[in-house]
C-alpha cells in the first residue's frame, strides 16, 4: 500500500508557513514503513530539533481505480480516520531551500500516525462538515472541518488518479489546517473525530 499525502489544502495553513494557494492540489508520499500504529508511542528522532505535528482526515482507498470520474471518486473510499503527518520541519526548510525532495523530512519511520478507528463513510451524514482537533497535553492545538478544504476528497481522488493507480487499503492524508506546532518528549497527544477519541499516544 502507499500512503499519499497533501500539502496546502487550507487557506489558513498555507498562509502560516507563506505558501502560496495552490491552483491544483500538491501531493507526495510516504512509504508504508512510515506508518504508526495503535497508538504506539513516538520515538522523537534523533535527526531533528523540530518535529511538528499535522493533525489530518485520512481517507481509506477500497477499490483499484485510476482517471477516477469526480461524480464517482467518493465511492473509491469506504471510511476516514484521522493521522498525524509527522514533519521534521528544520530538515524541510532545507530542502525547500535547495530545491530537494522532502521525503526525509516527511517519510521516516512513525511519521504517519494513523488513529485507531476507520470510521465508515456512509455514517457520515456531510462529508464537508466533518470536524476533527488535535489536544497536547490536554489543551486543543488544532481544530479544522472538512468543509474549510481547498480540494474536496473527491477532487482530490481526481487529480491524483491521473497520475497513480488507487488500490485497495492506500491511504490519503488530506492535509492539515492551521496551527501546526512542534511536539516534545513527554507530550500526550489527543486527536478526536467528530468528537470521538481515536488517536491518544505519548512523544517518547
Ligand atoms: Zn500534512
Amino acid at each position: 500500500m502507499k500512503i499519499i499525502c497533501i500539502g496546502r489544502n487550507y487557506i489558513d495553513h498555507a498562509k502560516e508557513l507563506n505558501s502560496s494557494i495552490p491552483e491544483e492540489p500538491v501531493f507526495f508520499l510516504k512509504p508504508d514503513s512510515s506508518l504508526l500504529i495503535r497508538n504506539r508511542p513516538f520515538y522523537y528522532p534523533d535527526f531533528s530539533q523540530d518535529v511538528h505535528y499535522e493533525l489530518e482526515l485520512v481517507l481509506r482507498i477500497s477499490r483499484v481505480g485510476k482517471n477516477i470520474k469526480e461524480e464517482y471518486a467518493n465511492s473509491y473510499f469506504d471510511a476516514i480516520n484521522i493521522g498525524i503527518d509527522f514533519t521534521a520541519r528544520d530538515i524541510q526548510r532545507k530542502c525547500i531551500k535547495n530545491g530537494l525532495p522532502w521525503e526525509v523530512a516527511k517519510a521516516f519511520d512513525r511519521s504517519a500516525v494513523i488513529g485507531d478507528e476507520f470510521i465508515p463513510r456512509e455514517s457520515f451524514s456531510n462529508l464537508d462538515k466533518i470536524n476533527f482537533h488535535l489536544d497536547i497535553n490536554g489543551k486543543t492545538v488544532q481544530e479544522g472541518n472538512s468543509g474549510n478544504m481547498i480540494f474536496n476528497f473527491a477532487k482530490l481522488i481526481v487529480h491524483i488518479s491521473q497520475f497513480m493507480t488507487l488500490k485497495m487499503g492506500d491511504l490519503i492524508y488530506t492535509g492539515t489546517p492551521a496551527g501546526v506546532g512542534p511536539v516534545n518528549i513527554g507530550d500526550r497527544l489527543e486527536g478526536y473525530l467528530n468528537g470521538e477519541k481515536i488517536i491518544d499516544f505519548k512523544v517518547k
